[in-house]
């Protein structure tokens, strides 16, 4: 079997036009511009490209895009003084605090300090609890992005057996408690699962979030089953020397043989992710002005 690939990037840009959409209504109807603020510290180089990507997007679907650079000596103090800043300022409807921090900083007390309705990452304390109880929240985009993409696959997800490879708190904790959401039966692995690939291979619904390349093989691959591969991972270029190339957690050359649907790296999960972040910042405008939220951009 050869499996459909699931093209992460052009369901990306159907996403940014319905937020871009939403974004143009509710500018005419309501007066109203969506505000995502990004917080950057120090110069992680990777996180600048992120960060810059983000206020690109944010613009181009109409969004205002407020980005804070701060040095890396940043205290704390100061940090939590601007998040104070962003959450009392109407025109900021969603904030984002780029991670990792810098090491003298606590990631937990600064993403905390966050007004949930804010928090356009799902990372608060508050609404984890309120996804792990199937209440509504701000749900983590990376997450969000993959329930999309299965959801607009398969149509309803109830009864499928899922299996979600890793159990951080950024993408694999919140996908197996949104498959939860979708009534799959849902098994979480990770690295004391014993037989990781007789686990796999249960699977109707494979999601690979661990950050090693390629180490999932089409053998532990149910066939026809669909597989979302959330893995980047930068290995040495098999052939230009010098060079690298981007891999997920799957080895989609032998996975795409067996399943029935698959997501490539790149050119899967990560162009959601960024969408979903735009997505949430439009729920959180929406929810905090009592406005209905567009549909088929949450969970
Ligand atoms: P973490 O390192 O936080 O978590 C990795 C998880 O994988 C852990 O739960 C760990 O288990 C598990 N794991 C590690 N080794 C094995 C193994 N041999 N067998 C089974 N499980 C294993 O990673 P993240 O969740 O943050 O990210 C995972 C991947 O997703 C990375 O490649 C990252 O770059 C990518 N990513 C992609 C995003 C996107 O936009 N596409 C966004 C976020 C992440 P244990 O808990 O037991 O240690």
């Amino acid at each position: 079997m050869r499996a459909k690939i699931i093209d992460g990037k052009e369901f990306a840009e159907r996403v940014r036009m319905q937020v871009g959409a939403h974004v143009a209504r509710l500018k005419d109807d309501h007066g109203l511009t969506p505000g995502l603020a990004v917080v950057l510290v120090g110069e992680d180089p990777a996180s600048e490209v992120y960060v810059r990507s983000k206020g690109k997007m944010t613009v181009e679907v109409g969004m205002e895009s407020f980005e804070h650079k701060l040095p890396a000596d940043t205290s704390e103090a100061d940090l939590l003084a601007l998040i104070d800043r962003l959450n009392n300022d109407p025109a900021v409807h969603g904030i984002l605090v780029q991670l990792p921090l810098p090491d003298h900083l606590d990631s937990d007390l600064v993403i905390n300090a966050i007004n949930p309705a804010k928090d356009v990452d799902g990372f608060h304390i508050s609404n984890v609890g309120l996804l792990g109880t199937g209440q509504k929240s701000m749900v983590p985009c990376t997450p969000l992005g993959c329930l999309m993409m299965l959801r607009d696959h398969h149509g309803s997800l109830s009864g499928m057996n899922a299996v979600v490879v890793g159990r951080s708190n950024i993408v694999g904790k919140p996908m197996a408690q949104l498959l939860l959401g979708d009534s799959c039966t849902v098994t979480i692995a990770h690295s004391r699962t014993k037989d990781l690939g007789e686990v796999c291979r249960g699977a109707d619904i494979l999601v690979a979030a661990v950050g090693r390349p390629e180490m999932i093989p089409g053998d532990w691959v149910r066939p026809g089953a669909t597989v979302i591969d959330v893995g980047i991972n930068r290995i040495p270029h098999p052939e230009k020397e010098g060079k690298t190339r981007l891999v997920g957690d799957v080895d989609f050359a032998s996975a795409k043989e067996v399943a029935g649907a698959i997501t490539p790296v790149p050119g899967g999960v990560g162009p959601m992710t960024i969408a979903c972040l735009l997505a949430n910042t439009v729920t959180a405008c929406c929810r905090a002005n009592g406005l209905e939220e567009p549909e088929g951009l949450t969970a």
